[in-house]
This record gives C-alpha cells, sequence and structure tokens, in this order.
C-alpha cells in the first residue's frame, strides 16, 4: 500500500475491500486445512428422464468449523487461484464413484454419476492418470462416469485439449459440456470432439415458457445437438411450464429444484430405498426421520 502526504489510507483500499481481503486470507488458510483433513461432502442431485432418475450429479460441500457454510460458487474459484482444485477434484471423483459404485452393487440404482471438473486440469499432464486411478480404486465400470467440463478449457491451448479428451474418451468415460452457452462457446470445438452432453445454462432455461426468444434459441439447440448424437440436458429447471415445454422442444433430460436441490448421500440414500416417484423426492428427504 503506497503512503500519500500525511500517512492517509488511501482511497482505493478503503474498510471494505480490507474486510474483504481479510475474509479471503480466512477462506485461503481454512480451504488449506479441510484440504489436509478431506473435510469435505459430495451432494447429489438427480437427472430426470421419463419420470426417472437417469443420472446424478455430484456437488461438493464445504462446512467449516469457523466460517460455517461456504459455498462452492465462492471456494471453488479460491481453489483454483491458489492450486488446491486439483486435490479437491481428485477427492470428489473418488468419493463420487466409489458411492455410485456402492449403491449399484446394493442393487438400489445403476445410472451414471457426473462429477465436475475444473479448467485447470487442462493445463497438467495428472488428468488421465487421475482418472484412471479413480476408475482402478472404486472398480466402478468406466462408462458409468461423466466428467463435466465447462467451455472455457477451450480457452487455452486448444490442440492440447483435444488430445486429452481423446484420451478420456479411449479410457470408456464420457464428456459432458457444463453450463453451455454461458461463456466462450465454440461450435465447431464441438463438432470435432468426441463429446457426449451438452448441459444447457440455466439462464436460458429460466422463465423459457415466457420468452419466446430463448425457445428459439434452445430449440435451435436441442436440434445441432441431435443431429450430432449429443445428449441434452437441460440445467436449473424450477416450474412446471418450463419442464412441460422443455420435453415438448425434445430435451433429453432435466435436471433443478422442480425435481429435487441437491441432496446429500443419507437423504439419497432415503429416496432410493423407498423407490418413490422422482417429483416426490423434496418432500421425502424434508420429511423427519
Ligand atoms: P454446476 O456444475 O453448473 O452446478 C449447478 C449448480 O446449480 C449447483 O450449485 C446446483 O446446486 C444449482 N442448481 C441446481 N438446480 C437448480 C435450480 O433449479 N435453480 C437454481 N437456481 N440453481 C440450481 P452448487 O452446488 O452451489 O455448485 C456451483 C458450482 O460449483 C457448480 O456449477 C460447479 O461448477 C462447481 N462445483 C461443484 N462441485 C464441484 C467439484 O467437486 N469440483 C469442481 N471443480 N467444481 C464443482
Ligand atoms: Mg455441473
Ligand atoms: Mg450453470
Ligand atoms: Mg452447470
Amino acid at each position: 500500500i503506497s503512503k500519500e502526504k500525511g500517512g492517509t489510507v488511501p482511497q482505493f483500499f478503503n474498510e471494505s475491500m480490507r474486510n474483504r481481503f481479510q475474509e479471503r486470507l480466512l477462506i485461503e488458510n481454512a480451504l488449506r486445512q479441510a484440504v489436509d483433513t478431506g473435510d469435505f461432502e459430495l451432494y447429489y442431485q438427480p437427472k430426470i428422464k421419463s419420470g426417472k432418475v437417469s443420472s446424478m450429479e455430484a456437488l461438493i460441500r464445504w462446512q467449516d468449523p469457523v466460517l460455517g457454510f461456504v459455498s462452492p460458487g465462492t471456494f471453488i474459484p479460491i481453489a483454483e487461484e491458489i492450486g488446491l482444485i486439483l486435490q479437491i477434484d481428485e477427492w470428489s471423483l473418488i468419493e463420487a464413484c466409489k458411492q455410485n459404485k456402492k449403491w449399484q452393487d446394493e442393487g438400489l440404482i445403476h445410472v451414471p454419476i457426473s462429477a465436475n471438473l475444473s479448467a485447470k486440469h487442462f493445463q497438467h499432464d495428472f488428468l488421465i492418470a487421475l482418472i484412471e486411478k479413480t476408475l482402478n480404486e472404486s472398480g466402478m465400470d468406466p462408462k458409468y462416469l461423466k466428467l463435466e467440463i465447462t467451455e472455457s478449457v477451450f480457452i487455452k491451448n486448444p490442440k492440447h485439449v483435444a488430445e486429452v479428451i481423446h484420451k478420456l474418451k479411449s479410457l470408456g468415460v464420457l464428456i459432458s459440456i457444463d453450463d453451455f452457452g454461458k461463456g466462450y462457446s465454440s461450435l465447431s470445438q464441438l463438432l470435432q470432439l468426441p463429446i457426449d452432453e451438452i448441459k444447457i445454462d440455466r439462464q436460458f432455461i429460466k422463465d423459457i415458457d415466457q420468452h419466446y426468444k430463448k425457445e428459439l434459441l434452445v430449440k435451435s439447440i436441442f436440434d445441432i445437438a441431435h443431429g450430432l448424437r449429443l445428449n441434452v440436458v437441460a440445467e436449473g429447471v424450477e416450474t412446471e411450464n418450463e419442464r412441460e415445454l422443455l420435453v415438448q422442444l425434445g430435451c433429453d433430460e432435466l435436471q433443478g429444484y422442480l425435481f429435487s436441490p441437491p441432496v446429500s448421500r443419507r437423504d439419497m440414500e432415503k429416496f432410493l430405498c423407498r423407490k418413490v416417484e422422482v417429483r416426490k423426492i423434496a418432500h421425502i428427504i424434508t420429511e423427519q426421520p
């Protein structure tokens, strides 16, 4: 911090910035500790096809003893900046696959599990080995693992990224493009790469029934995607009207609070054991034991 005449605090570093800076340091330190102790939890959010759970997405949760609940939207970008994301995603991946294998072995459900992967993995050479290790340690059939990556992976070194994606595919896992349409979107990458699925970003899904332009855009994306034999998922479906229109437009899988928020392992198991209709999952899990 530069000292101005008289040593007053410069305007550009004010109280609220100081607080944010301190909060940021607190999060960084707590995060390092959480990574050491593996102090995370996975939540699971179902994806729905024809009224049934057709797959699940694993979403990380972090409850720090002092900071309380910190959302992944806050701590994942910090973990990416300070170099912790590789370890965090390693933990998520292995946990997700082991859990999915366990549910399969128990005869509770046989559906793919999706894991979110940071774009940072594509700047290193560990990813292939990490996926091999995950498959070995969990014993899960590779066809049950879907890797959700965002379009941002294509910004840096697209040639290298394409190679990595081909290698991943050769291991037998599936590739999904998350938050499709949200950011840097290169259709040519999609045409050239062996992608299995796109997940349309919630901004295009929200109130789609009330915005004709959104409907037109989403319908065109569905048509292109289906022409390419891609599975199409709508994320963030919250209303019955959105659901109805998306199904009518040919959406393959739906995900969102309308069906269920992400839930803990325990709540997911409660749901799986009761074999109730999926639309009731949100009610089931909030029932008292
Ligand atoms: P995402 O992969 O796009 O996940 C969707 C987010 O939207 C999740 O937030 C989910 O809880 C939320 N969501 C689901 N349905 C609805 C809905 O109907 N309405 C609304 N408004 N939101 C809905 P969450 O769990 O807070 O995760 C945020 C982001 O953090 C994820 O976005 C993903 O990019 C990242 N993330 C989560 N877990 C991991 C992980 O293990 N590794 C990495 N690298 N990133 C992760
Ligand atoms: Mg995702
Ligand atoms: Mg999104
Ligand atoms: Mg998403």
